[in-house]
């Protein structure tokens, strides 16, 4: 990880004109309107605002600028000119352009002022930029006989502001996030569930939380059929369900928080083969482990004051003589006999017994996280994800979590009479619908059943795991959307 050694440094004042002189990179902020915020304590302002106006920008916007200041280096500025109260989306996507500039220029020293807002916006501000930064050079998968040295961000010096908590939870979040970039981009025979598995128990010894991992046989005993069904048609028996938990060191009211992801390694479709568009990309199925995994993570690293699990549903997708098919009925680990009728519909059959099993450990709140339908991608593209829950008092919070952190989700109904496309003639439920287009929703109302004893249940459909160009302040496609959101509805509206 080339951001584990990175140091934030803080300073109360702005930097000095002599600073400005001898640093290569800058990342400036400043107010509008100018006036009223005495901007020129900033070196430089004066020459910043001149060439913004020459450039044909009169209002505040959060379209960055590039310039080089008239000083013995020609050090490299990207600015921007901000209102307040930017939203969180538009102010992530901006440090992303912001920081770009210097990525690209392999710089490895940032300084960052930011002049003429309150406490609390030039905190936001400059979290976006730190967070944007440590996104871009977090190290990615890459196998080219020919590498370029890996870029090393060493220093960030955040100007104008001086935290206690040294933007701890910011790099927390940038750690787990950009760990769940790293293992969704990892080819698929670099990450099968064993070697997923192998990752996990370094993680987990690192980390000290108790590990369990129910292997195959392990999931037999306890007649997992939804899982299995799945698993069969795979050479290497290696699939399973990973269960990871972290304990307080203070005892808190809290109730505890579960955590869990799909974890696909390989979705070929199954039987029902997925034509080579729509496979292309498939070892990114897993990526909703990958982003429970990451938020587990950075709240370890947080400490949070209650307890955490989370569980990992890791198989592969395969074709073969052995694989499940359309038509079979298979019994669920909480014996609901389930017709099958796509095998590509693999996700809610892995979570189905996850869930179940997750659930009877009693949690106060279960998140689930899976690429799981098409249908949620056509209705929402790929800049918002899709969020459910059994809880419709939690939709506000839902929708408020994500418009805070930046990582914006949208909820859909999860009525009842949506069942019906599920009934089916020779078993309790029927898979998935051939007919509608209304697949989420039936992914959702499908998963509800096997989440057990009324615990409060909210899942997320990632439509928007991965964006080409990037999102927000993720640079890269592949986007580990769901640590920064969830961090915030469990941390700051404390749902
Ligand atoms: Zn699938």
């Amino acid at each position: 990880m080339n951001i584990a050694n990175l140091k934030i440094l803080q300073q109360d004042r702005l930097p000095t004109k002599k600073r400005m002189d001898e640093r290569p990179h800058w990342i400036v902020i400043l107010p509008y309107p100018f006036e009223t915020s005495n901007p020129g304590k900033i070196p430089y302002a004066s020459v910043l605002i001149k060439r913004r106006e020459q450039s044909g920008r009169q209002e505040a916007d959060s379209e960055p600028l590039t310039t080089d200041l008239p000083n013995a280096i020609g050090s490299r500025v990207t600015y921007a000119c901000l209102g307040s109260g930017l939203e969180a989306f538009k102010l992530l996507t901006l440090a992303r352009k912001l920081v770009a500039v210097h990525y690209q220029h392999k710089a490895n020293d940032i300084g960052i002022a930011i002049s003429g807002f309150d406490t609390v916006e030039t905190e936001r501000i400059a979290e976006a930029i730190i967070s944007a930064a440590c996104a871009a050079y977090a190290e990615m998968p890459g196998y080219k006989s020919k590498k370029d040295k890996p870029l090393v961000l060493k220093k960030l010096e955040l100007y104008g502001l001086k935290t206690r908590h040294g933007f701890k939870r910011a790099l927390a979040e940038a750690n787990g996030n950009a760990m769940a970039r790293y293992l969704s981009m990892l080819p698929s025979n670099k990450l099968t569930p064993s070697d997923y598995l192998k990752h996990v128990r370094k993680l987990a010894k690192e980390y000290r939380w108790k590990l369990e991992f129910y292997d195959i046989a392990a999931l037999k005993r306890k007649k997992a059929g939804a899982f299995l069904a799945v698993v069969q048609g795979s050479p290497t028996q290696d699939a399973g369900i990973v269960r990871l938990q972290y304990q307080p060191g203070t005892t808190s009211r809290r109730g505890k928080v579960v955590l869990v992801g799909k974890g696909i390694c390989y979705d070929t479709g199954g039987t029902n083969l997925k034509p080579a568009n729509h496979m292309f990309g498939m070892h990114e199925d897993m990526q909703g482990s990958a982003v429970a995994l990451g938020t587990f993570m950075a709240l370890t690293r947080l400490k949070v004051n209650f307890p955490v699990e989370c569980w990992l549903a890791l198989a592969m997708n395969h074709i073969g003589p052995k694989a499940y098919k359309p038509n079979d009925v298979i019994t669920a680990l909480d014996g609901t006999t389930i017709e099958i009728v796509h095998t590509d519909a693999e996700g809610r059959m892995v979570l189905a017994d996850t869930l179940a099993m997750a659930s009877k450990t009693k949690p106060k709140l279960l998140i689930d996280y899976a690429t799981l339908t098409g249908a949620c991608i056509y209705s929402l593209g790929t800049a918002y994800s899709g969020v459910f829950t059994n809880k419709d008092e939690y939709i506000p919070t839902l929708i408020e979590a994500g418009k805070d952190s930046g990582e914006r989700v949208w909820p859909f109904p999860m009525d009842e009479d949506y069942d019906k496309a599920l009934q089916s003639k020779i078993a309790d439920i029927k898979q998935c619908s051939l007919e509608s287009g209304s697949d989420h929703i039936h992914a959702a109302r499908f998963l509800q059943r096997f989440v057990k004893g009324g615990v409060p249940w909210i899942h997320i459909d990632l439509s928007s795991s991965n964006r080409k160009g990037g999102l927000a302040h993720i640079p890269t496609d592949t986007t580990g959307f769901g640590i920064r959101y969830t961090l915030n509805l469990l941390l700051d509206k404390k749902i």
